[in-house]
């Protein structure tokens, strides 16, 4: 859920569009919702399985700089598949076949897995060979910028990739008909189609494996146009479009992940909003579990561990372990202390 039209036009400093997406940042309508979803699915409250403070920055956005959640709302913002658009679809008369509409989520499921092995192959960077953390790759007195402008350290370009494929997974609640029902009080039809009502996590979005994903007949996301309307035009006219079916914007705890208004139509029936917000927290908690089992098959348990613990801690070199050379020369250090300690007590006794 981005608005990536409002933040493609802000970033390009054009004319104000129609927010398109779970939003990135305050204001032409939405609300940062992309980085009160992350922070209310992976901040740290008591448990250690969590972001810490300057590390979750890096991933979800401080307000200043768009967190790497919100990368594709810079860099991708013309990319259907980034944001799990284009897989619109409506029974009966309608200008697209369920195989076009299951050809465009399937392209989404494509795009956000490459993503998700790219964060897998990253993190192989994160370790020396004795598995301990290299203090250059996780360091973050500076942010994260983008892969593209020159980032080169494991842990920003890691949790890049990760925030890219969470952004599209959000997306996917926002976006699509998963987790929503329509407007009872209207007919169904292309400015109103159906909901599937589902919860989250959706076996749609199986990022570790390579299948196709196996699509509900009903299940729908919008057209996407930048003249985004009900009903649609341009490329547009005649289908579900991204306006009528988003969930994108309103206001969201970021502790609790509680919303506290709606601001799409869509959104507004039922409790559709809540329902796309709280599939897309239950979602990236389960996309952080996937990731730390896909570093396990990657790496073994042990690696994988202290990847982990690089990947969300803010101070990896202190808190995740010495490497397997580090701990020979602490082990040699230590026997040095020992044996001058005996040769003291020696002397010790002999003068007593
Ligand atoms: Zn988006």
């Amino acid at each position: 859920m981005a608005s990536r039209a409002a933040a493609g036009l802000l970033t390009c400093l054009l004319l104000p569009g129609p927010a398109v997406a779970f939003g990135t940042v305050d204001g032409g309508g939405q609300h940062r919702e992309h980085e009160r979803i992350t922070r209310a699915a992976l901040a740290c409250s008591g448990g250690r399985d969590c972001f810490e403070p300057v590390t979750l920055d890096q991933l979800a956005g401080d307000g200043r700089g768009f967190g790497t959640v919100g990368a594709p709302d810079r860099t991708e913002v013309s990319i259907p598949a980034a944001h799990c658009d284009d897989a619109d679809f409506l029974a009966g008369d309608y200008p697209r076949t369920r195989e076009q509409a299951t050809t465009g989520l399937t392209d989404c499921v494509t795009h956000l897995r490459r993503r998700f092995q790219e964060a897998v192959r990253s993190a192989g960077q994160l370790l020396d060979d004795g598995g301990g953390v290299i203090g250059a790759e996780v360091r973050l007195d500076t942010g994260c910028r983008l892969a593209a402008h020159g980032e080169q350290r494991a842990k920003c370009t890691t949790l890049e990739s990760f925030g890219r494929a969470l952004h599209g997974v959000q997306d996917f609640y926002a976006h699509s008909s998963w987790a929503d029902e329509a407007d009872p009080a209207r007919p169904v039809a292309a400015d109103n189609p159906p909901g599937m009502n589902r919860r989250a996590p959706s076996p749609v979005l199986d990022l570790r494996g390579d299948g196709v994903p196996d699509v509900p007949r009903d299940l729908a996301t919008g057209c996407f146009v930048l003249q985004d309307t009900v009903p649609g035009s341009g490329a547009c006219a005649g289908r579900v479009t991204h306006a009528a079916l988003n969930k994108d914007n309103g206001l969201i705890d970021p502790v609790t992940g509680a919303v506290t208004s709606a601001e799409t139509p869509r959104g507004r029936v039922g409790r559709n909003f809540e329902k796309a917000v709280t599939g897309a927290v239950v979602e990236t908690r389960h996309q952080w579990r996937e990731l730390r089992a896909a570093l396990r098959d990657e790496y073994g348990e042990r690696r994988a561990a202290a990847m982990a613990c690089a990947l969300t801690r803010d101070d990896p070199v202190d808190e995740c372990g010495t490497s397997g050379s580090g701990r020979t020369v602490a082990l040699i250090l230590a026997g040095l202390m020992l044996a001058g300690l005996a040769v003291l007590a020696r002397r010790y006794l002999s003068l007593s």
